[in-house]
């Protein structure tokens, strides 16, 4: 309960942030994470917190994180990793989210993978969305769900399925709390993922439910990248302009996402210190998933070169 207290021997860096509400026992909170570690990166402190008081969490990936082209290479020692390498390191990334989730105090009950294509999303939810044009993933191969660990084995790589198994998790789980990817991350796939929550919840009359997260926050954020878990986070520069609030994590919760974090090996070879730097003394959640449009007179947050801009008021 103390890490529910604001903490704040350090100012925040950006300004004074409301605190998040409080997690109640009763509640059921739901991580959607386009890639395994993503639930770890944005909201390990969050997750330890919510089980310490008894309530339930539960995790969607949304792909297995199957087109990781360096942790590929290296397991291959090869430059263009066959297709077979990539579905193998997907099994090895969902032991990795398993062993991250059961450190974050989950039992396997709780995870849910859908298996769609990772660097896929975008694609699916805008020019894939129906079943004759299925999209098929240049690392795997593959058109439709190949691993049979997957919520829909054999579900199709377009829009509407994706849609219908992510619904499927939301009615199974039924959530209180939503942490889903903003579209502001510069990363496709939690674009997409934000954007397929953000329907989902709206066509359920249920945003009050969905709060929205960065991993990817441009222009070298977090920074300094490097682990400095007393440090406060600072809102990222795709974030600016959104309704920020914070939750304080207390150092068992910090040392919980630090140790979830690492068991994404395969990552955490590649990009630790990158990993590390999402350890801080708070985690950052907003209640809108896009800047309001005043905020996109700005250079940033809304510039994303030849990408589309979202509005508040669109999707
Ligand atoms: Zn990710």
């Amino acid at each position: 309960m103390l890490m529910f207290l604001a903490l704040s021997a350090v100012g925040h860096a950006d300004e004074e942030l409301p605190l998040l509400r409080h997690i109640l026992p009763a509640d059921t909170v739901l991580v959607v994470a386009p890639h395994p570690d993503d639930e770890s990166l944005c909201c390990g402190g969050m997750i330890h917190a919510a089980r310490e008081i008894g309530a339930r969490v539960a995790i969607v990936w949304i792909t297995i994180g199957d087109a990781f082209r360096w942790s590929a290479m290296l397991a291959e020692r090869k430059l263009r990793p066959r297709a077979g390498t990539y579905r193998d390191f997907a099994t090895r990334r969902a032991a990795e989210a398993r062993a991250a989730a059961n450190v974050l105090g989950l039992d396997p009950g709780s995870l849910f993978f859908l298996g769609y294509p990772d660097r896929g999303l975008l694609p699916l939810l805008l020019d894939h969305y129906y079943p004759n044009t299925p999209w098929r993933s240049k690392f795997t191969g593959a058109d439709s769900v190949v691993y049979e660990s997957a919520v829909d084995p054999g579900a199709v790589y377009d829009g509407e399925d994706l849609q219908r198994d992510f619904e499927r998790v939301l009615d199974r789980v039924r959530p209180t709390l939503v942490l889903a990817p903003s579209p502001q991350d510069t990363h496709p796939d939690h674009r997409g993922a934000g954007l397929l929550a953000w329907r989902a919840l709206g066509a359920r009359q249920e945003l009050d439910k969905l709060r929205f997260w960065i991993v990817h926050g441009g222009r070298g954020w977090p920074r300094p990248r490097a682990y400095r878990p007393t440090l406060e986070q600072t809102i990222a520069p795709r974030g600016l302009g959104m309704r920020w609030e914070r939750l304080p994590l207390d150092a068992e919760a910090r040392e919980a996402k630090l140790q979830a974090i690492r068991a994404h090996h395969s990552q955490f070879a590649v990009m630790g210190r990158v990993m590390e730097s999402h350890v801080r003394a708070d985690e950052l959640y907003s209640r809108t998933p896009i800047p309001p449009r005043s905020t996109c007179a700005l250079p940033e947050p809304c510039e994303f070169g030849d990408q589309p801009v979202f509005e508040e008021a669109g999707f």
